[in-house]
Parts: C-alpha cells; structure tokens; sequence
C-alpha cells in the first residue's frame, strides 16, 4: 500500500502501521459505544500532604473496560477520543460523575476532600466549557471549592491569551487549576506566573530518579523552590517507595500522589481511606 505525500514522494505503509491502524480503527468504532454500554469508569488516586500525611483530594482517572477488547490504556485510547471528538461527551461524563461522587461522599458524612479533573485539550478549547463546567458543579450541588481542574502546559500554550483568560473565568467561579505533568511540555517559567494556578504537579519522569540522578534532583529542588516563591502548593506524581518520600520531606515538597500511598481505586475502595467528618 502506497501514499502519496506531495509531488514524487511515496511512502510505503509497513506491516506494522497497518496493524497499528487498524486496531485504532477498531478501538475507535467499540470507543463510540462505550459511554452507551457503560464501559467507562472512573478510579480515584488519593493525594496525601506529606507533613500531616492526611488524604486531601483524589485525582479522578478514566477507565475504559472494553466488551469486546478488555481493558485498554488512557495512554492507548484518550488520544483516539481526543482525535475522534469523543472526548467531549466522555469528558463532560466524566466532570459530572467525579463532581457527583464527590459531593455523594460529603453527603455521607466524610471530611470533604478535593476532586482533580483531568480536562483535555480539545475540552478546554470549547467556547462554552465554562458554562458547562458551571452547569455542573450547579446540577451535582457540588461547592467549587472542592473542584480542581488539571491542564497542561501544551493545552495552555495552544492559545495563550484565551488559556490565560479561560483560566481566569475558572477562578473566578471558585474552582483551583493545577498544572499537570510540569517540566515535559514546553514549559517556560516565562508564561508560569501568568497563569492564576494554585497546584503544580512535578511529572513522575523526574521523580523516577530523584535518588539516583543528580539531574533528577536538581530539577525537582528547582520546581519546588519556584512553586513556594509563586506561591503554589507544588505536588510530586509517581511517588512509589520511601526514599523518594524522604526526599521529598527534605525538600518540603507539600503533597505526594503514587503507588506509595495508593494507585487509582474503584470509588468503594477509596472511601475506606477517607476521614469521618
Ligand atoms: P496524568 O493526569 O498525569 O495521571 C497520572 C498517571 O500516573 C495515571 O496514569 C496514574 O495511574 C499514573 N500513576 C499514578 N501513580 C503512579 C506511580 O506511582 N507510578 C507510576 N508509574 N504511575 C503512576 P493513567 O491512569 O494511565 O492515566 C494516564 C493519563 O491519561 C493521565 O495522566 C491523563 O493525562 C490521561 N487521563 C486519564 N483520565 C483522564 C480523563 O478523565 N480525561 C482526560 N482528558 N485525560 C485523562
Ligand atoms: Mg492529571
Ligand atoms: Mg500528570
Ligand atoms: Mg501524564
């Protein structure tokens, strides 16, 4: 099979595109169904403040256990949504079934905690997406206080002026901004103060190493030194075992999310770490 690219230039499909093609083609047609089919389910990671080592907010995280192919990745199947136009029904699906989870565990009497909302690109750049986030957190009763929207660098950047102004509008509602995965977009610690974030959210690739690399390290004391002079509670991701805690405590990083504490759990699971009121 052949394609053209332009005038003369011809490039084959190997073997293995096809078969990588294809099981997208796939995923994407079980992908349309999976809202309708109840397919989809949200896991909740707890985030933990080093000093107290209280769990004060959950990270919601997206789950696709297909009928027909098992349990595929985010990393596999939140791009075919993003490219598709289905991460718009499953994200608002999302918001609402975190928001409504929430507010149902401070109903039951638990020490309310703050829920992390994973948005997408193609989520943020929605015209209306402030009123649907309104909408939501009006319909579930749920306070904005206890709602953080998690972007990215890369998201933020696409349009900086409508991000920063965007951003703003999610302040004002009363909703926290976290700002995911720092350190692997294009970062620049040029724009970072320009945005009204509360959270910065060191990326598990720099914390991987923490105790062995020096550039690893280095970086992380550098995050944390930026965020406690812009003011931010700054946040490891990916903590598994105890040196890197210990590190992070020297280096009074503020709260930690990882395997250490916990992976992603089912909504049952995770009530048994949360706090009577
Ligand atoms: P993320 O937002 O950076 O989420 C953190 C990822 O790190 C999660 O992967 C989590 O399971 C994983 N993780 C947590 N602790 C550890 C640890 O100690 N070690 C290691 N190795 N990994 C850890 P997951 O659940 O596979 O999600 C991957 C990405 O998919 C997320 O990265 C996020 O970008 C995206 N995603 C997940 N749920 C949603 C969603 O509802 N909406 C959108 N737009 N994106 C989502
Ligand atoms: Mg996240
Ligand atoms: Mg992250
Ligand atoms: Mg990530």
């Amino acid at each position: 099979v052949a394609k053209t690219k332009g005038a003369n230039v011809v490039e084959y499909y190997s073997d293995e595109m096809i078969k990588k093609n294809k099981r997208k083609m796939l995923l994407e047609s079980a992908l349309r169904n999976a809202l309708h089919n109840n397919e989809l389910h949200l896991h909740y990671q707890p985030k933990v403040n080093l000093q107290t080592r209280k769990l004060v907010g959950v990270e919601a995280l997206l789950r696709w256990n297909s009928n027909k192919y098992g349990m595929i990745s985010p990393g596999e199947f939140i791009p075919i949504a993003e490219e598709t136009g289905l991460i718009i029904p499953i994200g608002e699906w999302v918001l609402k079934t975190a928001c409504t989870q929430n507010k149902q565990w401070q109903d039951e009497g638990y020490e309310p905690i703050t829920m992390c909302i994973n948005l997408s690109a193609r989520q943020f750049q929605q015209y209306n997406i402030l009123d649907k986030i309104a909408n939501i957190l009006q319909e579930t009763n749920l306070e904005p206080k206890y709602l953080n929207i998690e972007v990215t660098e890369t998201m933020a950047m696409i349009d900086l002026e409508q991000s920063i102004e965007k951003l703003n509008a999610l302040k004002r509602l009363g909703v926290s901004i976290s700002l995911d995965d720092f350190g692997t977009g294009y970062s620049s610690l040029n724009y970072l103060h320009k945005f009204p974030l509360d959270v910065l959210k060191i990326d598990q690739s720099f914390i991987r190493n923490i105790n062995s690399d020096k550039q690893s390290a280095a970086i992380v004391k550098a995050i944390i030194s930026v965020s406690k002079s812009l003011d931010l509670t700054v946040i490891a991701e990916g903590v598994e075992i105890i040196d890197q805690i210990d590190f992070l405590l020297s280096e009074q990083c503020d709260e930690v999310q990882g395997y250490y504490f916990s992976p992603p759990v089912p909504s049952k699971k995770l009530e048994e770490m949360l706090t009577p009121a």
